[in-house]
């Protein structure tokens, strides 16, 4: 059993002809609404993979968490650690894709930031994943009680604290964040997730390369939602005892796999899409 902790979002995308340089306006673009939040996100694309998962995580007590729940709902993740907050908004996410799938993203919290540290429960687990989504204090107390894998996706980035990258056996970061955290990361001995956008990924452990994979060529028309689909597909991976190889080969397919649809969460497949696709 899988529990993610993080945050729940509205997504507000609009996919627009370029992206706006500061100060312009881009015309004719087409507005859609989908349930994001990495935490939810990485919930949603594991209980799909098969996983039995649980999300931890705050919405405020509005429309907007509906709306944020659904799929999850749908594809039955347990919520029952998913509070409403009456004093608080429903993080929303104000996304800008253009025609060659490039993102922007600004990110209004509301109640992924009014997750209070005390007190947090957390399901029974094998693995416990968490994003940067949510107050950092949250994640030190997930991380004090966490049982099984510890499992850390460093986005949005910001330094980790030491005390939580020294519980931390999986931390996986994309390329730009990777660079952010160099001297971070210097003091980590855990696992080292790196993605390398279509490129692929690449796994480490003090700067030993333990294994590489590229994804499937694929006509990527929106990478949002990639890396959370990454995330929950490594974690899975290991959760199912494969290596070092197949876990990042794996994770790498469903990575290419949201690529291929828009929005975040309904772009995230079911094992049987991935065997439809890419005959694994
Ligand atoms: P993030 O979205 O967090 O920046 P990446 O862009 O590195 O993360 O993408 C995460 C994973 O998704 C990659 O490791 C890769 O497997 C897959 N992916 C991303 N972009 C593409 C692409 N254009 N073609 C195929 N796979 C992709």
């Amino acid at each position: 059993r899988l529990v993610v902790l993080g945050s729940v979002n509205l997504d507000i995308v609009a996919h627009a002809p370029h992206l706006p340089r500061p100060g312009e306006t881009v015309s004719g673009a087409a507005l859609s609404r989908y349930p994001g939040g990495k935490g939810a996100n990485q919930a949603l694309a594991a209980k799909r993979l098969g996983a039995d998962v649980s999300l931890c995580a705050r919405t405020g007590q509005d429309a907007d968490a509906d709306a944020a729940l659904a799929l999850l709902k749908a594809d039955g993740v347990d919520l029952s650690q998913c509070l409403a907050l009456p004093n608080a908004q429903t993080g929303v996410a104000l996304i800008i894709v253009d025609e060659k799938g490039e993102n922007q993203i600004t990110v209004a919290s509301g109640a992924n930031h009014s997750f209070q540290a005390d007190p947090l429960h957390l399901p029974p687990h094998d693995a416990l994943l968490c994003q940067l989504e949510v107050p950092i204090e949250v994640i030190r107390q997930a991380s004090t009680k966490a049982s099984g894998l510890f499992c850390l996706n460093a986005a949005p980035v910001k330094p980790v604290p030491p005390d939580i990258l020294s519980r931390t056996d999986l931390l996986i970061v994309n390329e730009s964040e990777a660079e952010a955290l160099e001297e971070n990361l210097r003091d980590y001995h855990g696992i080292l997730a790196i993605t390398l956008g279509a490129r692929g990924a690449i796994l480490q452990r003090d700067g030993a390369i333990l294994a590489r994979a590229a994804p499937p060529s694929v006509e990527a028309i929106d990478t949002v939602g990639a890396g959370d689909a990454f995330c929950a597909a490594l974690v899975i991976a290991f959760l199912e005892g494969k290596g070092y190889q197949e876990a990042v080969e794996f994770a790498c397919r469903v990575g290419a796999f949201a690529t291929t649809r828009k929005g975040a969460q309904p772009a995230m497949p079911y094992r049987a899409d991935l065997d439809s696709l890419f005959n694994l």
